[in-house]
């Protein structure tokens, strides 16, 4: 027998014969390429490369991030016969449910993913004042498949990084969030998403240019984004220093948070291993300048763990580490209540140290505020979900 069989999981063959609308061929642990991946100018080229005009682009975008539809059915505008080779090669899927578990009387919705290679990634919906005028949605979403910063109290941490997730498998979560809300889906009736918060699985800093490609989907006006204020996306992150002062430079005025934990390097050593690399003074320093260059407040999240890190000295010292670079409300500190993860020996603090903690941060002129812990009972500390089911 002379014929070929290409095998399209691996690579395309140079002699392979051309086929319309070929985006690149999956790699194994490499997600399809998808639409989300690409910014507007990608996108233009690859329709022309696939042989159709350019302004399709901007009517695949329109009924993606604007109407999100993710029926191609219905997508009228464009040839019959151009639709379903259209949304097979573009729009591949990227995200498939595995398990949707709802609490807070389903305002708070938490989905597990299955990704192309079998990698469990999870986000969470919550929708704050629900059918009343002014109500709005945050979505949690993952950067990686589990995360390489081996922090002890944290459930991703335990199970070690699998893979950097890309841009679109970073976009998707918010598209498939946007697609519920706009739906109707989640309790409250119809409604949108507002804020993005990049407090999933991962570590961000460490998927840089996957996660900046993806904010940038998401904050561009429709139709090439979801048009998502940027003031409303908060990059959540261990302190990785170069990448925080990448993030200074990048023009994009979102959110910095940063996982402090501790004000003093021999804590915070053990809480979040990379600080034997980037020490608490330069991690201040960082997000102090990120502050002064982007006019953004800085937030500080601070887990209380019982015993460990939640003595009243403690929250002295960090009043001190924080106001070493000056005192005009350039931070704010975001106190975490420990959600204990499965075998942990740490629990949360007791409420009168937790009460006092906050009073001396006060007293310090410290902004702080006691995060609320909706989704608890369907493990949504960060991890738990996806630990659960392996
Ligand atoms: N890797 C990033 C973002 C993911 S976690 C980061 O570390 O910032 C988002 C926040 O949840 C971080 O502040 C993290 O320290 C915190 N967190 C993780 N596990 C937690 C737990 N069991 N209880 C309370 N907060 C937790």
């Amino acid at each position: 027998m002379s014929e070929k069989i290409y095998d399209h999981e691996k690579v395309v063959p140079d002699d392979a014969p051309a086929l319309p609308l070929v985006m690149q061929a999956p790699r194994r642990g490499k997600p399809p390429e998808h639409w989300s991946d690409l910014d507007a100018d990608g996108r233009r080229e690859r329709i022309r490369a696939a042989g159709l005009p350019a302004f399709r682009a901007s009517q695949l975008s329109r009924h993606w991030y604007e109407r999100l539809d993710d029926d191609p059915s219905g997508w009228t505008d464009l040839p019959a016969a151009v639709r379903a080779a259209v949304a097979d090669q573009f729009f591949p899927t990227l995200l498939t449910p595995v398990r949707t578990l709802g609490c807070d009387d389903g305002t708070t919705v938490k989905s597990l993913w299955r990704l192309h290679d079998g990698a469990l990634v999870e986000s969470v919906l919550m929708r704050y004042g629900a059918g009343r005028p002014g109500s709005r949605s945050t979505i949690c979403i993952s950067s990686q498949a589990g995360c390489g910063m081996a922090c002890p109290f944290c459930a991703t941490g335990q199970g070690g990084l699998q893979r950097n997730m890309s841009t679109a498998e970073i976009v998707e979560q918010v598209v498939a969030g946007a697609r519920a809300l706009a739906r109707g889906e989640v309790t409250g009736g119809p409604g949108r998403i507002n804020n993005v918060v990049f407090m999933g699985m991962g570590e961000p800093m460490a998927n840089y240019r996957s996660v900046i490609a993806a904010i940038r989907t998401l904050v561009a006006p429709a139709p090439d984004g979801l048009g998502i204020g940027a003031r409303g996306i908060t990059l959540s992150t261990v302190g990785l220093v170069p990448r925080i002062q990448q993030l200074t430079e990048e023009g994009l005025p979102i959110t910095l948070a940063v996982s402090l934990h501790a004000p003093d390097d021999e804590l915070r050593d053990t809480l979040v291993p990379i600080n034997t690399r980037h020490k608490v003074d330069e991690v201040v320093d960082a997000a102090w300048e990120y502050a002064r260059v982007t006019k953004r407040r800085v937030s500080i999240e601070y887990a209380l763990i019982k015993d460990i890190n939640d003595q009243a000295w403690r929250a002295d010292e960090l009043a001190r580490v924080l106001k070493r670079r000056g005192d005009w409300g350039w931070v704010h500190v975001n106190l975490i209540p420990l959600n204990p993860t499965p075998g942990s020996k740490w629990t949360a603090s007791r409420p009168e140290d937790e009460r006092e903690f906050v009073r001396r941060l006060e007293a310090h002129g410290v902004p702080v505020t006691v995060r609320d812990t909706r989704g608890r009972e369907i493990d949504g500390a960060c991890g738990q979900l996806a630990a659960s089911e392996a």
